[in-house]
């Protein structure tokens, strides 16, 4: 089912019927996760809709949304004496305000890419004599098994382990969308890993306050179409609910475990997006009794705001208020080669999957 093209024809042939009902409405749906904007780009899926359906790409690229302002504090704090700053592979070239963590390594700092924050108690007993920190960056999909490593860490009384923590709550940031009078957002096609972690009934917010339906998708093309056919069949009803496409990994309920780890650790704390202002209780902070990893607080650093580079428009593209294509520097001054901005580095980032595209001689549009 989920490769049967003659399943994914029979989704088309419904979403036409509906989208042909609605005209001449345009109806906006908004993708959130960098995986589904990957997996639309790559499959076609825009070219298969109805010209008054239209799909355009949210915030959810995790390192993508980090500020620039934090990305320079963990350069700074890569550039100081015995320290050791690990990452995962994405955050290595994201352009700061003043360089990226892979220029930093090139002068001399000790960066270092992990796969799994698991990996960070071998490192940190392996350099006892070094601070370890860990850059965390992520949605509520990796936030467990971060909160879960220190919670390790606690135990064994590991002690030069530190964290960046920029791990970032997706329903706030749906919410400000939900209300932004430049995107008239109809649905939200909301990302299926983060909501088998927290839970559909999480998005209920948008719904209800909001009214802007959400439908949480997996990530085959047939998943996508099926999650379309949802928002518009609420659409067509003036309804705005949560619904699951991909219940064979989602409940409304959640991970309860992954919850409460993540609570144990971490608190909901106010955060700044790249490319919004700050966003109420979007971030998470260390709790009381985890603070000693804050590795912000234990260097005594402020974070300042930090500027993206100068014509980069990956704070518009973040919003769903421009594409890649009406940035002036996508595919000339800025690559994957050459990053201006972080959409064009990150294998979620929406610049990203346009630009391979456009690489391989495929128009989206
Ligand atoms: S093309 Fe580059 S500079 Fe422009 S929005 Fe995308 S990542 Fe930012």
């Amino acid at each position: 089912m989920l490769n049967d093209p003659r399943a994914a024809v029979r989704l088309v042939r419904e979403i036409e019927g509906i989208a042909l009902r609605l005209a001449p409405r345009r109806v906006t749906l908004m993708e959130v996760c960098g995986t589904h904007t990957a997996v639309i780009v790559k499959s076609g899926l825009r070219r298969l809709l109805p010209k008054n359906i239209q799909l355009v790409s949210g915030p959810g690229c995790p390192v993508c949304v980090t500020p620039p302002g934090l990305i320079d504090a963990a350069i700074t704090l890569a550039g100081r004496p015995r320290v050791i700053l690990v990452t995962f592979g994405d955050m290595l070239r994201v352009p700061g305000g003043g360089g990226s963590l892979e220029a930093a390594r090139a002068g001399g700092a000790d960066v270092r890419v992990i796969y799994s924050p698991t990996e960070l108690f071998a490192l940190a007993r392996e350099n006892r004599s070094s601070r370890i920190v860990f850059f965390s960056a992520g949605f509520e999909t990796t936030a467990p098994s971060v909160a879960w490593t220190l919670m390790q860490a606690e135990r064994s009384g590991i002690e030069n382990l530190f964290v960046i923590a920029a791990n970032k709550l997706l329903p706030p940031a749906l919410e400000v969308l939900a209300q932004a009078p430049d995107l008239r957002i109809d649905g939200f096609i909301c990302p299926g890993h983060v909501s088998a972690i927290i839970g559909a009934s999480a998005f209920e917010a948008v719904a209800r306050t909001h009214h802007v339906p959400a439908v949480v998708s997996g990530f085959e093309p047939v998943d996508i179409l099926l999650a379309v056919l949802m928002l518009l069949r609420q659409v067509q009803a003036a309804k705005a609910l949560v619904e699951i496409a991909y219940m064979r990994a989602v409940t409304f309920g959640g991970n309860r475990r992954a919850q409460v780890i993540i609570r144990t650790v971490f608190k909901r704390v106010d955060s700044e997006w790249r490319g919004f202002s700050l966003i109420p209780d979007s971030g998470l902070g260390f709790t009381k009794g985890y603070a000693r990893f804050d590795a912000v607080m234990e260097a005594g650093m402020a974070v300042e705001s930090g500027r993206p580079a100068p014509g980069c428009m990956c704070g518009e593209i973040l919003r769903g208020v421009k594409s890649p294509e009406e940035c002036g520097l996508f595919g000339t001054t800025c690559t994957p080669e050459t990053p201006i901005g972080p959409c064009i580095v990150s294998s979620e980032g929406t610049c990203a999957a346009h630009y391979n595209q456009k690489t391989a001689g495929i128009d989206d549009f």
